[in-house]
């Protein structure tokens, strides 16, 4: 029999008293300090000795690389990269490649933690990792991007693989991408499919990626809005920050269960339609290359009003820090989803906690991403593939479970969602760690 947790708690040093920290003194927080910020919330309702919660505050690696480019001009360019490993208590280190000028060290460790936690409230079998480039995608041409690509996984092929750390797409990294880094991988270490997840369906992917965080993003606003009693998906209105891959797939998911999305928008604007945008034509715009505030059904709009659109669930799906303390005051909404990794501050959070507005906090509302790739992850160890509609199902079953693990927590404790969401986590990882000893 285990010994329990808590008794082995009491090995790890003295407890830390509750009210060690304070939320109320945040001024400008890094994105690392605002994750947290979040997480000292959490252990608050712990109560963790001290060195235990370093333990989980601080990442277990953290690598940089600088990467030489020579670019298609004949030209020598040199890109910073990084990837953290936050946590595998639980299992292998797992998280995306960012490609984003605002890359940096800071935001990637912060991203690092969240995925630690997510994997963790979505309970799969996974720690959690980030990497990123600090460039511009935009600016590179295919066989640059192609290049930089594999002189990263050059750089890191040490510290990922199958068993060890699998990385995945994020913002600006997509299927194409994962396939040169499974290819780079596997030239050097032999056929390994598993060493990346958000493969295309035809190399070793699995049917419903693409779409899983935009349809776990449904699902989790479907949760909260019967649990909360604020209504149903056919009843509301939705607006979308952000109009890559998360935020279409959840507009055109949202719109397919009967919502309406009255306004959406990318960095070149917002598109607004109050009776609602037709999602699949404006994908279908967005697809043969033009702006989308070229649509011509809705009204275009600037992009900085999109987050005061009146509405009832607020989707933030594109970069961090949005909402802050500085705009959560003008946010017309009754819920915020968190598609996006921390797009909230903590000092806009405490905002919009006053304010009585619902935040489904992004380790949870965007997990359904990683769990499909923990599904492709498994399908490459079996070499046996499931059906879109096998994948779609379980991943609703991950997405209701955590959802009830998170507001049980939230109702029984009495604290908001994102402070229940980091307790779930960080009672699965702690458990993770003391049950694997120090030694
Ligand atoms: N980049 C995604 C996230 O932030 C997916 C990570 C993964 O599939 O490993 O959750």
């Amino acid at each position: 029999m285990w010994r329990s947790t808590v008794a082995l708690l009491g090995r790890i040093g003295s407890q830390c008293s509750a009210g060690t920290f304070s939320t109320t003194a945040v001024r400008s927080l890094s994105h690392a300090e605002a994750t947290n910020t979040f997480i000292k919330e959490a252990l608050v309702e712990l109560d963790y000795p001290e060195k235990l919660q370093r333990l989980l505050l601080t990442p277990q690696r953290e690598m940089t690389v600088e990467l030489v480019l020579q670019m298609d001009s004949g030209e020598i360019e040199v890109f910073n990269a990084y990837r953290v490993q936050h946590n595998n208590s639980r299992g292998p280190y797992k998280g995306g490649l960012r490609y984003h000028p605002q890359v940096d060290i800071d935001d990637v460790r912060s991203l690092a933690s969240l995925m630690t936690w997510k994997t963790a409230v979505m309970d799969i079998p996974f720690g959690g990792a980030k990497g990123g480039i600090t460039v511009d995608p935009a600016k590179l041409s295919e066989r640059e991007l192609e290049k930089l690509t594999r002189k990263l996984v050059m750089a890191i092929k040490e510290i990922i693989g199958t068993y060890e750390d699998i990385p995945a797409p994020d913002m600006n990294t997509d299927a194409r991408v994962m396939s040169w880094i499974f290819d780079q991988y596997s030239k050097l270490k032999g056929f390994s499919p598993g060493v990346v997840t958000g493969k295309p369906v035809y190399l070793h992917g699995s049917l419903g990626r693409e779409a899983a965080t935009g349809r776990g993003t449904a699902f989790a606003i479907r949760e909260v809005l019967r649990a909360t009693h604020l209504g149903r998906i056919p009843d509301a209105k939705f607006v979308i920050q952000g109009f890559g891959n998360v935020g279409a797939w959840a507009a055109d998911i949202l719109t397919d269960m009967g919502g309406k999305v009255v306004a959406v928008s990318d960095v070149t604007g917002a598109m607004h339609n109050e009776k609602g945008l037709d999602i699949k034509a404006l994908r279908a715009h967005m697809a043969s290359g033009k702006r989308l505030v070229d649509f011509t059904e809705g009204s275009a709009a600037p992009a900085k009003d999109i987050l005061a659109t009146p509405c009832d669930v607020l989707v933030p799906a594109a970069i961090g820090g949005v909402i802050t303390e500085a705009n959560a005051g003008q946010l017309a909404c009754k819920v915020v989803a968190e598609a996006a990794n921390g797009p909230t501050t903590p000092a806009g959070d405490a905002v919009l906690r006053d304010r009585g507005i619902v935040v489904l906090p992004d380790i949870y509302t965007n997990g359904g991403g990683v769990t499909v790739s923990y599904f492709e992850w498994v399908h490459n160890l079996q070499n046996f593939t499931w059906e879109e509609d096998d994948v779609n199902r379980k991943l609703e079953r991950k997405m209701t479970d955590a959802f009830a693990a998170i507001w049980a927590i939230s109702k029984s404790k009495g604290i908001p969602l994102r402070t229940a969401a980091f307790v779930v986590a960080l009672q699965r990882v702690t458990r993770a760690e003391i049950h694997r000893g120090f030694d």
